[in-house]
């Protein structure tokens, strides 16, 4: 697995000898699917980002302990993210049946139905305050109970609206509660056949590339062969002459 560092190791404490490191590691791998409703296998791009930590302690040597904390930290980083990839599915479209896998859809109804927990907790905890400036200045009947019953409503509708991810959503058959899936996703879905063609046009371009290079390689051997054997017949042919003159000249001194 390739995995990009997102954040240089940060540091997050080195006193004395004692170093502490957060790394963050991002990687896109290929995840390979059989489809449970049709059998068809297919792949896809499926990218993670994980957050490891480390701590080390070396007495009185700050460097060498912030190098091993931060060695630690990608490791704890990596291992998580080699987990994520393993446990990890994208909601995206079986290409033989157009269906989702049960699987993908379970862990996007954990992840929005605690995005929903978040948002409306935020929300809650912010009522009371606000309402409370409103009270005192703007709107008198506004009593104490009245806020707390307003926050008492928020928190509930934020427990119902985050367990209904649970019964309404089911997008393989057209239930999207509050937000659907982007089909943006089954942009990258390929069949096993259709990569493995991809994967066999890629070798060949490559080897077709190759080839030609060494074509390339070959005629510029040869011109450069040529190149010097016209060098060396030239100079075999100057050195002629030149023996045939210096012969000439002792022969007309000699007359
Ligand atoms: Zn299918």
């Amino acid at each position: 697995m390739e995995c990009v560092n997102v954040d240089a190791a940060a540091q997050i404490g080195d006193r004395m000898g004692f170093s502490t490191n957060v790394a963050t590691l991002e990687a896109e791998t290929l995840k390979h699917e059989t489809c449970v409703h049709c059998g068809m296998r297919y792949l896809y791009p499926l990218s993670r980002r994980a957050h490891g930590i480390g701590s080390s302690y070396f007495p009185f040597l700050n460097l060498i302990a912030s190098m091993d904390a931060e060695e630690k930290a990608n490791e704890h980083a990596y291992q998580r993210l080699k987990q994520k990839h393993a446990n990890s599915f994208d909601p995206v479209r079986c290409p033989g049946c157009q269906g989702y896998q049960p699987q993908a859809i379970r862990e996007l109804k954990r992840k929005r139905a605690w995005i929903t927990l978040k948002v409306g907790l935020v929300a809650t905890i912010c009522t009371a305050p606000i309402l409370g400036i409103i009270a005192q200045f703007a709107v008198s009947w506004l009593s104490a109970e009245v806020i707390w019953c307003v926050v008492l409503a928020e928190l509930v509708l934020t427990v119902a609206l985050a367990a209904g991810w649970w019964p309404l959503f089911n997008p393989g058959v057209g239930k999207t509660y509050l937000w659907g899936i982007s089909p943006v996703l089954d942009d990258n879905v390929l069949t096993l056949e259709a990569h493995q063609a991809m994967v066999d046009a890629r070798h060949e371009v490559r080897a077709q590339e190759e080839l030609q290079a060494e074509e390339r390689r070959a005629k510029t051997m040869a011109a450069q062969f040529q190149r010097e054997a016209n060098a060396a017949a030239k100079k075999q042919r100057q050195m002629q002459e030149m023996a045939e003159r210096a012969k000439r000249d002792i022969l007309e001194q000699g007359r």
